[in-house]
């Protein structure tokens, strides 16, 4: 299974690709968390991205175009992949597919989980992270078990509500116009992203299906 998982921000991409790429047995790519990991290690790449990602702005295509091509390339993707926040816009689906082909291998599957522009902001301000497994909480409709957890949880940076706002309008600026690129193609399925996240797992499993 090659795949990309687009959505807007705050849409449950995150929280949902685990568990698809658990089902699937399949590397999970998501650039934003390549990008978050470069930028902790203070990488050149990271030092280029970080301004960026803080605003809530887009990091340029060559960087990620790169990092991701590079990233398609190792053995544990050769069969299979989710891609997760790649690509972002049209420059990206394009050299993804010149990639792809010189690799002789096709995307079985877009999904696209949509979720309306008045859900998300409330969605991400209260999002929090657990830097020790990675499990993503929302802190009124998704706590964490414990207070042990909960003193562990860590906010993304661009997690803010001005950065969150520049981040939509960068998804449907940019990053829409990647959804006729694949509706083209015939290999675009549109998800429902609004609900319970094992419903929402159950459809997108069922829009893998066929
Ligand atoms: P995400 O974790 O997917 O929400 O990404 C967080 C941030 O990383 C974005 O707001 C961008 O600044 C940057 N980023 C992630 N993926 C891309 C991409 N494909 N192209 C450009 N910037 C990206």
């Amino acid at each position: 299974m090659r795949m990309i998982f687009v959505g807007p921000p705050g849409a449950g991409k995150g929280t949902q690709a685990a568990r698809l790429v658990e089902h699937f047995a399949i590397p999970h790519i998501s650039s934003g968390d390549m990008l978050r990991a470069a930028v902790k290690e203070g990488t050149a790449l990271g030092v280029e991205a970080d301004g960026y990602m803080k605003r809530g702005d887009l990091v340029p295509d060559a960087v990620v175009i790169g990092m991701i091509v590079e990233r398609i390339g190792k053995a544990d993707a050769a069969t299979g992949f989710m891609l997760d926040g790649f690509p972002r816009t049209r420059p990206q689906a394009e050299a993804l597919d010149v990639a792809l082909t010189a690799a002789g291998v096709k995307l079985d599957a877009v999904v696209l989980l949509e979720v309306p522009d008045s859900l998300i902001v409330e969605r991400i301000v209260w999002r929090r992270t657990d830097p020790d497994t990675g499990t993503i909480y929302h802190l009124k409709f998704s706590p964490p078990e414990s207070d042990e957890i909960a003193a562990r949880l860590q906010q993304r940076k661009d997690d803010t509500e001005e950065a969150c706002i520049n981040r939509l309008s960068k998804y449907h600026g940019e990053t829409a116009p990647i959804v006729p690129f694949y509706e083209a193609q015939g290999i675009l399925r549109r998800v429902d992203g609004v609900g319970a996240p094992d419903e929402i797992t159950a459809r997108l499993l069922t829009s893998l299906q066929h």
